[in-house]
Order: C-alpha cells, then sequence, then structure tokens
C-alpha cells in the first residue's frame, strides 16, 4: 500500500535517493522524504570519512530551510511524530516515529544536517542526551543575552575578565582581593 505524505495527506509518497547510495520516500509537493534509520544505518555504515561535529557548526542560511511547526502524523503507522532539535543554532527540527524509526525531513533539511556536519550523525539527534545539550546550550546563551542587557557597555568588559579568571590558578584569590572593594560600592 502506497504511503500518504504526513504533510500534504493528498499525495503519495515514492521511491527516490537522499544520497546516491541512500533510499527514501518522497513528496513531489512539498519535497519533504521520509528515511528509514534502518537505512541510514546502513548508510552511514559505509560513509567512515563523514565528519563529526558536535552540531554547533555554521549551518549557513538557516532560516530559508523549510520545517513543519505543526504534529506529523508517520505515513507508516498513523502515530504521531516526536520533534527534536538538531542544534541550539538551528531552529529546525526532524520529525521521528518512535515506533518505526522512520524520520521525516522537510525539503532541504538533509542539505541542513550535512551544513551542520551532522548527516554522519543523525542518530545521534535523537537520543536524550544530544536534546539536553540543545536546550543547556541555549539556556546559556539567553542567560549570557540578559547579563549583556544588564550590563551594556560594561559588558564584553566583564566577560573578559571572567574568561580571564576561569583559566586562572589564582582565581579564588584574585576574587577575595577584588572584592574588598564591595563595601565601598553604595548600594
Ligand atoms: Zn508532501
Ligand atoms: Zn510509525
Amino acid at each position: 500500500m502506497a504511503s500518504h505524505c504526513p504533510h500534504c495527506k493528498d499525495r503519495n509518497l515514492h521511491p527516490s535517493r537522499i544520497e546516491a547510495d541512500l533510499p527514501a520516500l518522497s513528496c513531489d509537493g512539498c519535497g519533504g522524504s521520509l528515511l528509514s534509520l534502518v537505512a541510514y544505518r546502513h548508510w552511514r555504515e559505509n560513509q567512515p570519512e563523514l565528519a563529526q561535529s558536535d552540531g554547533d557548526g555554521d549551518g549557513g542560511k538557516l532560516d530559508e530551510v523549510q520545517d513543519t511547526s505543526v504534529a506529523l502524523c508517520c505515513p507508516k503507522c498513523r502515530h504521531f511524530m516526536t520533534k527534536f532539535r538538531l542544534s541550539a543554532d538551528a531552529r529546525n527540527q526532524i520529525d521521528l516515529c518512535v515506533h518505526c524509526d522512520e524520520a521525516w525531513l522537510d525539503r532541504g533539511e538533509w542539505q541542513l544536517l550535512d551544513r551542520l556536519a551532522l548527516a554522519g550523525r543523525l542518530t545521534q539527534v535523537f537520543t536524550q542526551p544530544w536534546q539536553n545539550r540543545v536546550r543547556s546550550t541555549e539556556a546559556e546563551r539567553r542567560a549570557e543575552q540578559l547579563w549583556s542587557e544588564r550590563l551594556g557597555t560594561d559588558y564584553l568588559r566583564a566577560q573578559e575578565l571572567r574568561e580571564w579568571l576561569r583559566g586562572n590558578a589564582q582565581a579564588r584569590d584574585i576574587l577575595a582581593y577584588v572584592n574588598q572593594v564591595r563595601d565601598e560600592i553604595p548600594r
């Protein structure tokens, strides 16, 4: 039985290739592809030279890549698919059916994975540690943004000082020394 595109609904998916030796099922309407992780793992085993990256690479024009924000139904089992963030930089999410191990890639998302040097690590994206790391990186960046707004023009200087202290064996002593000014500062 033909599988329907989870996005267009009225279109069937047809056999295609994401890479020369990586088969998938694609939709002519939206350009999305359903990728079996079994096929992906098989392909991955034959690509030992693929770059390893932590996902923080330069994604280029990330916002031009299509992304589905609505919940998708797996074309195979009709369960809702789960969304997984790629990195703190890319807003894109990859949908995965955790029952069938089938991933849905919107148009351009495979190329995005490639640009982020994540094409070789797709299965890692679907793990809790990866998702936790994306969230904590985002939280750190938000906190940093708030400090930058609060400190204004002194922010860069404060950041430099912090980085300098981070690598300094005497950091505790220096902080104690500097902290002496605390009592002199008007509240
Ligand atoms: Zn479609
Ligand atoms: Zn499914």
